[in-house]
């Protein structure tokens, strides 16, 4: 059983990522997700939108553009901020993993924040790859703070 982890970001960051999906509409939109993971507690302060790069069919799953995925990798090696997940848009509505993102998901202990989009009406919600079985995303409690 792994560690309950809180995922924090600010309402900023939730009203930037909630414009990006609904820009993308209908396909999804993704970013990579900077910040610092400490005690449980995963903090978003930053996310780096990117293109959808998928092969597949951009309504139902997406891939994050991996020249950005390496950038931020250099930078976090330089003393940047960690990457320390990625964000999605589900067009569909639904806020919780599809099984093609389970099969997607290969980095340990990786955020997956979701933002579903559909008919006006938003919801988010944050899930973390088992640091054993990364295809295994279990739910996490969402923190949004002013700011
Ligand atoms: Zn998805």
């Amino acid at each position: 059983m792994a560690e309950a982890v809180t995922v924090r970001l600010s309402t900023t960051l939730v009203e930037m990522l909630e414009r990006t999906a609904w820009q993308a509409e209908p396909h999804e939109a993704c970013a990579l997700l900077l910040g610092e993971a400490a005690g449980g507690v995963v903090t978003i302060t930053q996310a780096v939108v990117t293109e959808n790069v998928t092969e597949g069919n951009p309504e139902t799953s997406f891939e994050i553009d991996p020249g950005m995925h390496i950038l931020m990798q250099k930078a976090a090696r330089a003393g940047g901020p960690q990457i320390v997940g990625v964000w999605h848009s589900h067009p569909n509505g639904v806020a919780r993993p599809s099984d093609a993102d389970k099969a997607q998901s290969v980095e340990r202990g990786w955020v997956w924040l979701i933002t579903a989009a559909k008919d006006g009406v938003v919801d988010h919600a944050a899930f973390r790859a088992d640091p054993d079985d990364p295809h295994q995303l279990d739910s996490c409690t969402l923190e949004v703070t002013q700011g």
